[in-house]
This record gives structure tokens, sequence and C-alpha cells, in this order.
């Protein structure tokens, strides 16, 4: 299954996208909007947009709605037009395995709440996201990719650990 990795300013400015296998990485027009005020950062985005390495989408309306939601109900007041529409597409894409990359407390407060997946930026790039291999079946472990259990014949998943 294909990774949805969904990425905030706060992930955007500090970590370095790569083309990565069965991962995509998407953020919002908000998002890119802020980023843009930085003329050298505007460049490196650009480059990630032009080699599809990020895709920039716009949430669907039901869905910002739900967001400024779950932002009132827990009394979150602050959040910019950027940070609601991550929660937004966080919570479009919750049911396709999407996780948000942000170091945003806000954001990581509601998506907590929420039960939806998210990883904070630095802490990840201090201690990098691994990837694991593991058989559906009987549980046996590889480092390196596989997609045959050779024990059991099963089918092996990957799964992140850091
Ligand atoms: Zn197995």
């Amino acid at each position: 299954m294909t990774k949805i990795i969904i990425l905030d300013t706060s992930a955007l400015l500090y970590l370095p996208l790569s083309k990565g296998k069965g991962e995509r990485h998407i953020t919002t027009y908000s998002v890119i909007k802020e980023i843009y005020k930085d003329e050298i950062k505007k460049a490196v985005i650009d480059a990630y947009i032009q080699t599809n390495i990020l895709k920039v989408v716009k949430p669907k309306k039901k869905y910002i709605v739900e967001a400024l939601r779950k932002a009132r109900e827990i009394g979150e007041h602050r959040l910019s037009k950027a940070d609601v529409e991550v929660l937004a597409l966080a919570i479009q894409l919750r049911g396709e395995g999407a996780i948000v990359f942000t170091d945003d407390y806000a954001i990581q407060n509601i998506l907590h709440i929420n039960n939806i997946p998210y990883l904070p930026v630095r802490r990840q790039i201090k201690r990098k996201l691994k990837w694991t291999y593991q058989c559906e079946a009987c549980g046996e472990t590889y480092n390196s990719e596989t997609e045959i259990c050779e024990k059991c014949g099963s089918k092996v998943v990957r799964i992140g650990k850091y």
C-alpha cells in the first residue's frame, strides 16, 4: 500500500524530501503560500513539485468544516488557514493510511484526540524513521525489503519504527 505523508509548514521547512518508493508526499495550497514567503525555500519546494516529489492538493470543503469543528471542540482557536487545511486533509485521507508530519503542537493535539497518526519532524531527524518488514501471518521480521515470507510464504508488510 502506498503510504501517504501529509506535510505541514513546519515539516516542509525542516524535512528534506526524496522520492520514496511507495510513498506519496502531499500538502495544501495554504501551506505552500506560507512557505513561499521565503525565497530559498520557495525554490526548493518548486523543485519538489516539478519533480512530482510533492503534490499540492485542496481538501474538500466538508472536511474543512469538520476540521474547524474538531478544533473548536477542544477550544483551539489559534489555527492558521494552513493548519486547518492540513487537519482537513488528514481527516479526508484517514481511511487511506495517511500520516501527518508536523511539529505544531496544536495540530498534534487535535490529531492525537482524533486518533489520526502523526510524527514530529525534528525528533524524527534525530531518530530516523526506519522501515522494517513483517510477515502478516507468522510475525517474522526482515530488515530489507521482502514481499513473501521465507518461513511461511505469506505476505510481508512494511511497518515504520523510530
Ligand atoms: Zn511468515
